[in-house]
């Protein structure tokens, strides 16, 4: 392993000041594994567990703030998450092991590395990991792969299950840099590779994750995760679907749906929601709802299956959900 300095931040201000020259180290579930294997070959890093963003509070307008440190265990089994919004519960339940959602952070999901084979192998071609070199996987093996949101520079699946969940909720990720505060809405957050499969997030140099807002959505209370995997448990999504329903009578007013596991960003999809909206919630109109998600989908040569199990994933999902009470 490179050699690097290492440094312990006490508050924001001393993460921020260290921040243009070092990489922030969360609970590390992905960053030192890729230090490991020399993908990763930071000079320097900041230690942030010390940071007091731990909390998840409740805003006026309803929203819940969850604060950038926050572990995925603490969130999954957080009250209000669980009782408002059951899909995020899931999905991070859903997600890797129990020691590693009690180390995971909020912050640090939103930042989770492609499980690309060629991606975190050096001795391989890969543009993401090295611009302009190739990449292996798209006339390689390319199972595990995207088959949506893909370029001709990079197929690789984005692996998070929180964010396919926060993309369904309309999340906002609030940063901070040394001199200035923003927010990103979550749609923006991730970038779909195109010709820069490097450039997976809009945070700039510098900026820290703070917190994520998810804004109210009563409907939400009805709703659901489901992901399929190649075993039962600390597996990645080969396809997922996080499904809100908005149920009046039997007739679907409105919906949320985000797919994982079949694209390079958590993906909402627009397309099936304006397939649900105003339809009768029954199998034909789910069915219908799965085909349009997944109608832009560019298979490749070994998952071009993800295209079938992604549909069912999500009727799955939308049956489940059109059934709680
Ligand atoms: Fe690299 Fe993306 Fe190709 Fe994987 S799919 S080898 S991450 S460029």
């Amino acid at each position: 392993m490179q050699p690097f300095t290492f440094l312990t931040a006490i508050d924001e201000d001393a993460a921020l000041a260290a921040a243009a020259r070092a990489t922030f180290l969360a609970g590390g579930t992905t960053l030192v594994d890729l230090m490991k294997l020399h993908v990763e070959r930071p000079l320097a890093l900041v230690d942030i567990n010390a940071l007091p963003l731990t909390e998840i509070a409740e805003l006026p307008d309803g929203s819940l703030r969850v604060g950038a440190m926050v572990r995925n265990s603490d969130m999954a089994r957080h009250e209000l998450i669980g009782e408002r919004y059951p899909l995020l519960a899931e999905a991070l339940l859903s997600g890797a092991s129990p020691q590693l959602r009690n180390m995971a952070t909020t912050g640090g999901n939103l930042l989770q590395r492609t499980r690309c084979y060629y991606f975190r192998d050096t001795a391989l071609p890969c543009n993401k990991r090295d611009p302009g070199s190739g990449c292996g996987a798209i006339d390689g093996y390319n199972r595990i792969h995207a088959v949506l949101g893909v370029s001709d520079q990079c197929i690789a699946t984005h692996p998070s299950d929180m964010c396919v969940a926060l993309a369904a909720l309309d999340a906002t990720v609030h940063v901070r840099g040394a001199h200035h505060e923003r927010s990103i809405a979550f749609s923006d957050f991730h970038l779909a590779p195109g010709d820069h499969p490097e450039r997976e997030h809009a945070l700039q140099t510098g900026e820290l994750i703070v917190s994520v807002d998810i804004p109210p959505l009563p409907f939400a209370r009805r709703s659901t995760y489901v992901k399929v995997r190649d075993r039962a448990s600390y597996a990645f999504a080969l396809a997922s679907a996080a499904v809100a329903l908005d149920l009046e009578n039997g007739t679907i007013r409105e919906a949320r749906v985000a797919l994982g596991g079949v694209a390079t960003t958590p993906w909402r999809s627009h397309e099936a929601e304006a397939a649900l909206a105003g339809r009768r919630a029954d199998p034909g109109v789910y069915h219908a709802a799965a085909d349009a998600a997944l109608s832009a989908a560019v298979p490749r040569r070994h998952n071009a299956f993800k295209i079938a199990l992604a549909k069912r994933t999500l009727v799955r999902a939308l049956a489940r959900a059109g059934a709680l009470a």
